[in-house]
């Protein structure tokens, strides 16, 4: 029998970076860094960081029968997460091609590949992985009918969390099983659509509350989080950091956040230590390189 903190349902991507004096126009051609190859993809990001933490965590995500795939297969394995639920095959993998200028600013072009094929059929055969997971989390970078399938297939006693990115209106029977549905301000702009959304975070949280999940997180970078519930809405302290690269940092925050509330922690307890798995992330360069140890976050 499967016993896992964490299922996480997602994408896997492989990043290609590539640094550029200048991002090239239409038709045109220039000369670039050595390219660097990267695992990434939310559903894989929030794995590696759940696992780091010290969580028992599971990855349900689809890659190509590629190299692209077994590099992924690899940091999952050696992050310490079971990739019995990766399925291979069916499209190339999922890839993400970025040119990057020396300003940091950087331009992206998504092939979602394999991610595209993970179907609401490969998670209903995926029951078992959803009968002994605490905590399901999923992220929008899969087809939404497969999101809506993952929330069928939830054991009666699991808990839900979605990061609706990148975002998209969503149906009501997702909206209602999140616990909690996490956002940043664009994302909870894009959810709440044409409705008015007020001038606060606390306003957000209040207004995406309404529309039916049982909680809700915002994320506000520098400025820390706030989390909303039947309870009330709470700022979450933000933790004072030099920070070099925020890339990852809500994927870190999602799988912390996750991990803990399946471990019994109140929302306020967890998301609080989220922030500090959040902050100690933006200290490194990358995103599953700059993910940490339980031991490095109790350090900082
Ligand atoms: P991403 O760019 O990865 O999608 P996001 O917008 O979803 O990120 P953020 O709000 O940037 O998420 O970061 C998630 C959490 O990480 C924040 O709520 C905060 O707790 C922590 N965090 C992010 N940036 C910083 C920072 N500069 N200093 C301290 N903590 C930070």
């Amino acid at each position: 029998m499967y016993d896992y903190d964490l299922l996480v349902v997602g994408s896997a991507n492989a990043d290609l970076v590539i640094g550029v004096e200048r991002r090239p126009g239409a038709g045109e051609t220039v000369l670039g860094s050595d390219l660097a190859v990267h695992p990434g993809g939310k559903g894989a990001n929030q794995a590696v960081a759940a696992a780091r933490l010290g969580a028992r965590t599971a990855l349900l995500a689809r890659v190509g029968d590629d190299a692209y795939g077994r590099l992924l297969l690899d940091s999952q394995r050696s992050a310490g997460v079971d990739t019995v639920g990766v399925l291979v095959g069916g499209a190339p993998t999922g890839v993400a091609l970025i040119t990057v200028d020396p300003s940091g600013d950087n331009s992206i072009v998504v092939s979602p590949g394999a991610n595209g094929r993970l179907a609401p059929e490969d998670v209903s055969a995926a029951g078992c992985l959803f009968q002994g997971s605490r905590v399901v989390s999923a992220q929008l970078e899969i087809p939404l009918e497969t999101v809506v399938e993952v929330v069928r297939n939830l054991a009666p006693e699991s808990r839900f969390v979605l990061n609706p990115s990148p975002p998209r209106p969503l149906p009501q029977e997702v909206l209602a099983a999140c616990d909690p549905l996490i956002v940043n301000e664009h994302e909870a702009k894009v959810i709440l659509g044409s409705a008015a959304v007020g001038d606060s975070p606390e306003d957000w949280a209040r207004i995406l509350l309404a529309k039916g999940p049982r909680s809700v997180v915002v994320t506000l970078g520098a400025q820390g989080a706030l989390v909303a519930s039947a309870e009330g809405v709470s700022r979450v302290p933000s933790v004072k950091v030099s920070a070099v690269d925020t890339t990852g940092a809500g994927d870190a925050f999602t799988a912390a956040l996750a991990f803990r509330l399946g471990a019994g922690e109140s929302l306020a307890e967890a998301a609080a230590y989220a922030a500090r798995v959040g902050a100690v992330t933006v200290t490194k360069e990358g995103a599953q390189a700059s993910f940490p140890t339980a031991a490095e976050v109790a350090a900082q």
